[in-house]
């Protein structure tokens, strides 16, 4: 099976594995688990921050991020197409008791500033509003295609949010492959964010794990949401070992764009498929099967059926994810399966 659902579908390489092996462990609810120590030492310098913290996963990251943040009864800013506001089971809201403020996302991943400076009630002294206290970007966007934000932009919502008094949080689930592609340390792209939760299970290719970096003041206070919510895990060496690894080889995320393009190319070759190469910026191309009679889910199955795994982003749309997983024989051996699945037709 040719993988492009998603890059979590990654597995760990020998080498984590043999960090897995050889780790030094401690219980981490003690705080004396010395291999995710090193981890979330690691962590916080790669982005810039004073601490960092090893979470179960990202949903877990961005809640006790956002719990963290926001008081209850206050006002969370978040995209409609953020995965905190559409994949995250309202988990801020369920258990952080805020309100999520959504605001359109533009098909470039950001929130539009004047939308996000609606979401201010005229006057704040009159009890009736709630108050925001936190705005959520995500970077690179997902369901947006794995856009990039630009440093611009993020400054802009950094000085709206210094004005107002309110905090950001940045979703940087994939802020690797945003770093690699656009050349520069990560901690560049985390320098407008109080704080930031990554990935280190998707195109990072550890087996589980998500951080969350910010002050030394924040990170203690996602430290006790995160055991509140029971991710307080015991010998975490084993899945820091994994991470440290893969933060080390980071840059490799380059040949998941390369292949990315090289679907994205090959796609837009093929008629009855609409794409658009031009916005392909990191590891994921969205794209629409438009030959006749054909729905995303007649065209998923019958992938499925010849080989090629890729699922459906919203709206209609496919998405297909490049990862460690899959080289560039693998992208024309995908190219060829869509190319048979269209030439045999919605019926077949
Ligand atoms: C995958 C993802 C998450 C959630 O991470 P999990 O580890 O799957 O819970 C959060 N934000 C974004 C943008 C993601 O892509």
């Amino acid at each position: 099976m040719i993988e492009l659902r998603s890059d979590t579908f990654t597995l760990p390489t020998p080498a984590m594995l043999r960090a897995m092996g050889q780790a030094r462990l401690g219980d981490d609810v003690y705080g004396e688990d010395p291999t995710v120590r090193e981890l979330e030492e690691k962590a916080a310098q790669l982005l810039g921050k004073e601490a960092g913290c090893l979470m179960p996963s990202g949903t877990m990251a961005n809640l006790a991020s956002i719990m963290t943040h926001a008081p209850r009864g206050s006002k969370v800013l978040v995209g409609t197409e953020s995965d905190i506001y559409v994949y995250e089971a309202g988990g801020a809201s369920v258990c952080g008791g805020v309100v999520y403020e959504p605001v359109v996302n533009r098909p470039d991943g950001t929130l539009p500033l004047a939308d996000l400076r609606a979401g201010f009630p005229d006057d704040p002294e009159d009890p009736q509003f709630a108050l925001p206290s936190l705005i959520c970007l995500e970077n690179t966007q997902n369901r947006c295609g794995g856009v990039l934000l630009s440093f611009e932009y993020q400054r802009e919502v950094r000085e709206l949010a210094d004005e107002r008094g309110i905090g950001v949080h940045l979703d940087g689930a994939r802020i690797f492959n945003a770093a690699v592609a656009l050349g520069r340390p990560p901690a560049d792209l985390a320098q407008y964010a109080d704080s930031v939760q990554f990935c280190l299970s998707k195109g990072l290719s550890a087996p589980i794990g998500s951080m969350v970096v910010g002050s030394a003041d924040f990170v203690r206070g996602v430290r006790r949401v995160r055991k509140m919510l029971g991710g307080g895990m015991r010998q975490a060496g084993l899945l820091a070992a994994a991470g440290l690894v893969a933060l080390d080889d980071y840059e490799r995320l380059a040949e998941d764009h390369d292949n990315a393009l090289r679907l994205a190319k090959g796609l837009a070759d093929i008629d009855g498929i609409t794409v658009d190469p031009d916005a392909v910026q990191t590891n994921i191309v969205m794209f629409r099967v438009t030959a006749p009679g054909f729905t995303w889910q007649i065209f998923a199955d019958a992938a499925a059926r010849q080989g090629l795994a890729i699922a459906e982003l919203g709206h209609g749309r496919l998405r297909a994810v490049t990862h460690r997983g899959v080289d560039s024989a693998d992208i024309d051996a995908a190219l060829t399966v869509v190319r048979r699945v269209i030439a045999q037709g919605a019926e077949a």
